[in-house]
C-alpha cells in the first residue's frame, strides 16, 4: 500500500546548530511515530547527517541524502556513495532533484547510473523530475515528464519499485512562489499512474508513492494533498520552518 509521505529537502541550508534546532522543534510536534501509513523525511546537507540520524532514532523522522555518486568508491573527489551513506544509517536518498540536473549537469544517463547504484545498496529512492515553465506552455509536460521517467526507471524489475518514491516537480514552482494548482498537479500524478500502469501493472501503480512538490505550504497543502493522486510532499522552503513544515505533516 502506497504512504502519505512529507520529505523536507534542506538544500544547501541550516548550519549544525540550525539543524539540530530544526529537528528538535519537529520533535516536539511528533514525539512519537505514526501511524504506519504516513511517513515524515527530512534530507540534510551531507555534513549534518550523522549527527541528524543520532536525534532521530526510534522517532517518526527519517533521514536522506540530497544526492550520491553513482559509484562505490574510487576517484572521485568531493563524492559520496550509496555505500557510504547507508554505513552512516541513511537508507534513503533523493536522486534527479531539478538542481542538480541544471546546475551540476545530471543527465538521464547518470540518473540510471545513480538509481542502479541505489538499488544496488538496497537504499529508496525519492526520484524527482517535472518540466520547464517553456515546456509546460508549449504543451509538452506530459512528454517530458514521460520521458524522463522512462529514461531512468522503466528498466527496472517490478520488484525494484517498492523502493522507489517519485517526486512531481514542475521546474516552473520550485522556489518561485508559484504552485501548481491541484488540479495541474493530479492531472500529471494520475497521467504518471496511468503510465506505470501500461508499463507495469495497475497494482504497482497504485502502491507507488507520489509527491508533488514545488513552493508547497502550510497555506496550499491541503488542497493540494486532498487529491486523490498526490500522496504527500517534497517541500524545499518550507521544510526549514518547522511550524511550516509540521502544519503541512498534519495535512497528509
Ligand atoms: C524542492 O526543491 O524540491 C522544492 C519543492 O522547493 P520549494 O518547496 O522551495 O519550491
Amino acid at each position: 500500500m502506497r504512504k502519505n509521505i512529507v520529505a523536507g529537502n534542506w538544500k544547501m541550508n541550516n548550519d549544525l546548530e540550525a539543524s539540530k534546532l530544526l529537528i528538535k522543534n519537529l520533535l516536539n510536534e511528533f514525539p512519537s511515530k505514526l501511524d504506519n501509513t504516513k511517513r515524515i523525511i527530512v534530507a540534510p546537507t551531507f555534513v549534518n547527517l550523522i549527527p541528524i540520524v543520532e536525534m532521530t532514532k526510534n522517532t517518526a523522522i527519517e533521514v536522506a541524502a540530497q544526492n550520491m555518486h553513482f559509484a562505490q568508491s574510487g576517484a572521485f573527489t568531493g563524492e559520496i556513495s550509496a555505500s557510504m551513506l547507508k554505513g552512516i544509517g541513511v537508507n534513503i536518498v533523493i536522486l534527479g532533484h531539478s538542481e542538480r540536473r541544471s546546475m551540476f549537469n545530471e543527465t538521464d544517463e547518470i540518473l540510471v547510473k545513480k538509481v542502479e547504484s541505489a538499488l544496488q545498496n538496497k537504499m529508496e529512492i525519492i526520484f524527482c523530475f517535472g518540466e520547464m515553465l517553456e515546456e509546460r506552455k508549449a504543451g509538452n509536460h506530459f512528454k517530458v515528464v514521460e520521458d524522463q521517467i522512462k529514461k531512468a526507471l522503466f528498466n527496472l524489475n517490478e520488484s525494484d519499485w517498492k523502493q522507489i518514491i517519485l517526486a512531481y516537480e514542475p521546474v516552473w514552482a520550485i522556489g518561485t512562489g508559484e504552485t501548481a494548482s491541484p488540479d495541474q498537479a493530479q492531472e500529471m500524478h494520475a497521467f504518471i499512474r496511468k503510465i506505470i500502469a501500461k508499463k507495469y501493472s495497475q497494482e504497482l501503480s497504485n502502491d507507488v508513492s507520489i509527491l508533488y512538490g514545488g513552493s508547497m505550504k502550510a497555506s496550499n497543502a491541503k488542497e493540494l494533498l486532498s487529491n486523490p493522486d498526490v500522496d504527500g510532499g517534497l517541500i524545499g522552503g518550507a521544510a526549514l520552518n518547522a511550524d511550516e513544515f509540521s502544519a503541512i505533516i498534519k495535512s497528509i
